[in-house]
């Protein structure tokens, strides 16, 4: 992904608009071009594999090669390459269909806001839905001036799209658009698929490739074109497969990772006090300990319909979402390995609970338990 361009000194807000606009038409149009450009490849890697090597090569030699360098038919072994490769062109289409159809439909688009509306006059009644969530110094969510509107937990504002994003990863115009919260799981599939297929066409290529050049002498430039185009192909694949299924199970997104090292702020809802006198006050200075590591917390809030929130923070190279690797492979691929193959279902952390907008990591729980044990009588909801 391109890092943003920076608008000139001096540049004004239509300057600063006009630049946007054409980074969106610029990243739009690419996540057309792009996929088409490959479809084309996939067509030429088709007619050598296929056509020039299977049938020409191996299923029906030339008059000449037969006769001049003791090249023979081999039916059998020409079909079957045409079939396995079939097969492997299938499983990469099909998620990679399924992928562009997902992200057309914009399921990961935050609604943008009222213009007309301050800041402030935005409603956040959604909160209300989650025991916690992410939020600034003050207990506020996260707030995008672009969309003029707050970001739910993981929300990442897309130039190219000029939009905020669920759990935005990047912009991949190679696989067609943005990859999130829903495209994710499909977009593992595609390059994984995408792996394979290029694997594939580059070590059939090179094996008879070798073998035409010991026979023949002949060097066909079709098949090197295909052999480089095949190398290429799978080791960017292949890389891109590894690094997002291990973001997956370590449950970053490709952001999150850019951003590493950086802390959060969590608001916790209080379910219960002892008493209403003892509501926790935010700690004066006087209170609050020198080292972060005993005392995390910011800040104590009151927000609308009586709800109180305690702020809290926590260390650098925290994550709030890690749980496992196994259970944050699971939450996007899903529970089995028909899932994992198959591009059907859609990811199981859709299902959302009234604990936050993503399932909490143990160490969001031990902040609460630390929480409710300085702060004696004091339930959390996140716990209960
Ligand atoms: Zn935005």
């Amino acid at each position: 992904m391109a890092p943003p361009v920076a608008p000139a000194a001096g540049a004004t807000k239509a300057d600063v608009r006009d630049q946007s606009a054409l980074e969106q038409r610029l990243g739009q149009s690419t996540s057309v071009i792009m996929p088409l450009l490959e479809l084309g490849a996939i067509g030429y890697v088709t007619w050598v594999l296929a056509y020039q090597i299977c049938i020409q090569y191996l299923i029906d030699p030339s008059a000449e090669f037969r006769q001049g360098f003791n090249v023979q038919p081999r039916r059998a072994t020409g079909i079957a390459l045409i079939v396995v490769y079939a097969v492997l062109l299938l499983l990469l289409l099909v998620p990679w269909s399924r992928l562009i159809q997902v992200i057309w439909s914009k399921p990961d688009l935050v609604p943008l806001g009222d213009t007309s509306l301050e800041k402030k006059e935005v409603t956040t009644s959604w909160l209300g839905e989650y025991d916690a969530y992410i939020c600034d110094y003050e207990g506020m969510p996260l707030w995008c001036d672009k969309c003029h509107n707050w970001k739910p937990d993981r929300t990442h504002h897309c130039k190219e799209l000029g939009r905020c994003v669920r759990k935005m990863d990047h912009y991949c115009p190679w696989a067609g658009g943005i990859i999130a919260e829903t495209t994710h799981k499909f977009f593992l599939q595609f390059v994984f698929f995408g792996s394979l297929y290029t694997a594939y066409v580059w070590i059939v290529t090179a094996v008879f490739l070798d073998e035409r050049i010991s026979k023949t002498g002949s060097c066909p430039g079709t098949w090197i074109g295909v052999l480089v185009v095949g190398v290429l192909f799978c080791i960017f694949t292949f890389t891109m497969s590894c690094m997002t299924g291990w973001n997956l199970c370590i449950n970053y997104t490709s952001v999150e990772g850019i951003q590493r090292g950086g802390v959060q702020n969590i608001a916790f809802l209080i379910a219960s006090t002892p008493e209403r006198s003892s509501l926790p006050s935010t700690p004066s200075a006087q209170d609050k300990p020198q080292s972060h590591d005993d005392w995390p917390v910011l800040n104590t809030i009151q927000r609308g319909q009586g709800r109180t929130y305690v702020v809290m923070q926590t260390k650098p190279h925290e994550h709030p979402w890690y749980t496992s690797l196994v259970v944050g492979w699971k939450d996007v691929m899903g529970n089995n390995i028909v899932d994992w193959l198959t591009p059907i279902k859609h990811s199981p952390y859709k299902q959302r609970s009234h604990r936050g907008e993503f399932e909490w990591g143990e160490l969001v729980y031990d902040m609460a338990k630390q929480y409710e044990v300085h702060n004696p009588g004091v339930k959390l909801a996140l716990l209960n």
